[in-house]
């Protein structure tokens, strides 16, 4: 199950620089391509706001 950023996020792009298969992408709040996603979770350990939740 590949994991999603809620209206949590505020933009500021820790994920992204994390994720190890790239599949953050930017926006006003950042979207995770559920065909890419490991579901390794390395991105929601590094979310400072806690948006990004296993979905
Ligand atoms: Fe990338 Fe892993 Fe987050 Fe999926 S769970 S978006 S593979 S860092």
């Amino acid at each position: 199950m590949a994991y999603v950023i809620t209206e949590d996020c505020v933009a500021c792009g820790t994920c992204a620089g994390e994720c190890p298969v790239e599949a953050i992408s930017e926006g006003d709040i950042y979207k995770i391509d559920p065909d890419k996603c490991l579901s390794c979770g390395t991105c929601a350990d590094a979310c400072p706001t806690g948006a990004i939740i296993e979905g």
